[in-house]
């Protein structure tokens, strides 16, 4: 296997009719650095920044972050790395910042704490900035994106974090800033979203918990937990159409885009990049290899029409096993 793994690495991620697919992976610790190198992927789709704040006991200075941002930044370079401003509360929390909430994933949590306080927000935006100096391959990714003024006030603050830090004589150009998509609302505001930045990201964790109020944690209630809920799928076609129609591309970094078979339904759907955990890679980029898109599509258009998810879970898995 580990031989095979050594070959898949250096074959692109192509389907027989010659449609690629860049794979990119998911980080937070600096192990997957190693990890995602070794499988060959093509940039970091989603690096988790509170996984190094959540490892502290306060709040890391802008020089700690830095010197971490740009540890991350120079082992890719020159492959894009996706930095994620920090996404704590809901299940992730700080211990120096205690929340306390009866319902955390409806509460504070993502961008709502961080435009509640920039001071923390202009600290690793800046940080995030100055590491990216001669480099230049960061991609700022903002979470938990509900509304068009969230969106608006937080590339307020990222320009201004590029003036400040600009003043100070950093040369960098303005990054790429894109949006996530986890939020319900945000699906019915792809288009003013995606006008208004560069790239579209969807978080599909959070958004089929979001759709399916189905608690992504909660072990009762895991088998209605479904990235292939009929209603899943649908948002995600109007996320692609609607970044399309923007003319911006459109990846998803949850789980689903690991999962090889979702991933199949995902080029289908025109996604421009999957990002994953990199442990998944080898066996989404096999899968991929082994399909057509046109026969990925054909596939993607019957189980749209499906209305029980369990049918469309055993419709895909039986159309994937005769790929043989
Ligand atoms: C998601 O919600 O799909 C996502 C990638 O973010 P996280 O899992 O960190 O909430
Ligand atoms: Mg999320």
């Amino acid at each position: 296997l580990a031989q095979g793994l050594d070959a898949l690495r250096e074959l692109p991620c192509e389907t027989l009719d010659g449609q690629r697919m860049p794979l990119w992976v998911n980080t937070g610790l600096l192990a997957d650095v190693k990890r995602a190198q070794e499988r060959g992927a093509e940039g970091v789709g989603l690096y988790r920044t509170e996984v190094p704040f959540m490892n502290g006991e306060r709040f890391p200075s802008e020089k700690e972050q830095l010197a971490n941002y740009r540890e991350q930044l120079a082992a890719f370079h020159p492959l894009p790395v996706t930095m994620r401003t920090l996404d704590i509360g809901g299940d992730k929390a700080l211990s120096y910042f205690p929340i306390k909430e009866d319902n955390p994933f409806l509460g504070w949590r993502g961008i709502r704490i961080t435009l509640d306080h920039p001071e923390i927000f202009l600290v690793q935006v800046r940080a995030m900035l100055k590491a990216s100096e001669g480099l230049n391959n960061l991609r700022i990714l903002l979470p938990m994106i509900s509304g068009i003024q969230e969106m608006e006030e937080a590339l307020h603050l990222i320009h201004r974090a590029w003036g400040e830090v600009r003043d100070e004589g950093v040369d960098i150009p303005m990054p790429s800033v894109g949006v996530m998509i986890e939020i319900p609302a945000a699906v019915y505001q792809i288009r003013e979203l995606a006008r208004q930045v560069d790239f579209i990201s969807v978080g599909s964790n959070d958004l089929t918990q979001y759709l399916l109020a189905v608690d992504r944690n909660n072990p009762r209630v895991a088998d209605l937990y479904d990235f292939l809920h009929p209603a899943v799928l649908h948002a995600l076609k109007l996320v692609v159409e609607g970044a399309h129609a923007e003319g911006k591309p459109v990846s998803i970094c949850g789980e689903m885009a690991g999962d090889p078979a979702a991933a199949v339904l995902l080029l289908a759907m025109g996604f421009d990049s999957l990002s994953m955990n990199a442990t998944n890679l080898p066996k989404v980029k096999w899968l991929l290899r082994q399909i057509s898109a046109s026969r990925a599509r054909e596939l993607l258009g019957q189980l749209m029409t499906i209305d029980n998810p369990q049918v469309i879970h055993s419709t895909l898995h039986l159309a994937l096993r005769n790929l043989g």
